[in-house]
């Protein structure tokens, strides 16, 4: 009875297939020696499925962000995290969106071939946060060049990604209306960037996660890197930040299928008292409980990517899939861990590993204060309280 990952299921086959060439032992591995998992982010490539937005026009599969939930979610439920290579996915499909026809057939064949990643986006700043209105980096145009002067912090993949999408500055704050006016997205390459006016420095973290803080000095992007309208880059970041959102919705069900199917394994498995621990309701319900949010939260992602994928608005949809899925994966991860006692805390369970990389989400990439902070104000009416 698995309603939810019921749906899918040829897409569901195809990603378990691809996925059971690396088993834990792999990605347990690339943990240990805070490695980038390249050989998978290549077959998944290969198998076209980092290209599952892409339009088929541009050597894509044209599937929906449904479908690509459903990859993602399978990624995670196999063992691995997506967090290597999600970046392609919702960054891929802002330029889909808002690139013109010239950046798109410049760059999205290159991208569903394999040739070019576009897996980092670079929006927030050490001194703003969550306040991105706030940012400081700057755009400003000379001649046929924008110049970029600012910092980003946490900037994901860099060091693995051709191409990078970077929200900047382009009219001071105290010259637009609305706060969400005068700030622009542009195509940064990043390997002409480095030493050229962009320096990048590894942040060391909790999970395996490759993040940067990054300086710009001046760094000049072409003109024709401009990512749709000038001044309108935060609303097409909103809509990358929706399709973002839904798919680590799906990751984190996925995490949460693999950390309860393991739990209950060795629920089962495990005999203290003379008894499997799992006959024990003090162990059971946990498990249970991580089990019916997960499934709850998988019903609020296709909610989410349904309406994403038919142009309607999703904001409160994503938002709430987040907030569920994240919740479920950690409660899940909490739940795997007790079950396993002390062996939980071995590497070679994988289930510390699994622990850290679904704890992120209730930080990143929006914290769940905010996503309450958003239904309480855009979705219930009250007023707002930042
Ligand atoms: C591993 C990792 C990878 C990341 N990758 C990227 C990336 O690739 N690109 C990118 O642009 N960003 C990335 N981020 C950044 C991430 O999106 C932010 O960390 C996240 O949005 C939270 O922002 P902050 O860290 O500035 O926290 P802050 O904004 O400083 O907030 C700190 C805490 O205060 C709470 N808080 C703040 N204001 C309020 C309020 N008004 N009401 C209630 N609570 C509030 C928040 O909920 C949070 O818990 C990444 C972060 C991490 C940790």
């Amino acid at each position: 009875m698995r309603q939810t990952s019921d749906q899918f299921q040829d897409i569901r086959d195809a990603v378990r297939a691809l996925c059971a060439e690396f088993p834990d032992e792999y990605h347990r591995k690339i943990d240990a020696e805070r490695g980038y998992p390249d050989e998978f982010v290549d077959a998944l490539t290969k198998a076209g499925w980092m290209a599952a937005l892409i339009p088929e026009e541009y050597g894509g599969s044209g599937l929906g962000l449904t479908e690509a939930s459903v990859i993602m979610e399978e990624i995670n439920r196999a063992g691995g995290n997506s967090g290597a290579c999600h970046g392609q996915m919702y960054n891929m499909n802002t330029l889909v969106r808002h690139g013109s026809d010239e950046q798109r057939r410049r760059i999205l064949p290159k991208l569903a071939s394999g040739e070019l990643r576009l897996q980092s986006m670079g929006v927030t700043e050490p001194t703003t946060g969550t306040d991105t209105t706030q940012l400081k980096t700057t755009a400003v145009k000379k001649g046929d060049r924008w110049v970029i002067n600012g910092q980003k912090v946490w900037i994901s993949r860099v060091q693995h990604s051709d191409l990078m999408i970077l929200l900047a500055r382009t009219t001071p704050l105290a010259e637009v209306k609305k706060k969400s006016e005068g700030m622009s997205i542009f195509l940064v390459d990043i390997k002409e960037a480095i030493g050229n006016g962009m320096e990048v420095k590894p942040i060391a973290n909790m999970v395996n996660h490759e993040t940067n803080e990054l300086f710009f000095d001046n760094l000049e992007i072409p003109e024709e890197n401009l990512i749709g309208e000038e001044g309108k880059g935060f609303k097409y970041i909103l809509t990358g930040l929706n399709a973002e959102r839904t798919l680590i919705a799906a990751e984190c069900i996925g995490d949460g299928y693999w950390l309860t199917d393991r739990a209950a394994a060795y629920a089962n498995e495990r005999v203290v008292f003379g008894r499997p621990i799992g006959q024990n309701q003090g162990v059971q319900f946990p498990i249970a409980e991580a089990f019916i949010e997960i499934e709850a939260a998988s019903l609020m992602r296709f909610d989410a990517a349904q309406r994403y994928d038919s142009g309607q608005d999703c904001g409160a949809q994503a938002n709430m899939a987040k907030y569920l899925a994240a919740k479920a994966s950690w409660e899940a991860a909490n739940a795997c861990l007790q079950t396993h006692g002390g062996f939980g805390f071995a590497n070679e369970y994988d289930i510390e590993r699994k622990f850290r990389e679904t704890r992120l989400y209730q930080v990143a990439p929006i914290s769940t204060n905010l996503i309450l902070s958003y239904v309480a104000e855009h979705v219930l009416g009250m007023p707002r309280s930042f």
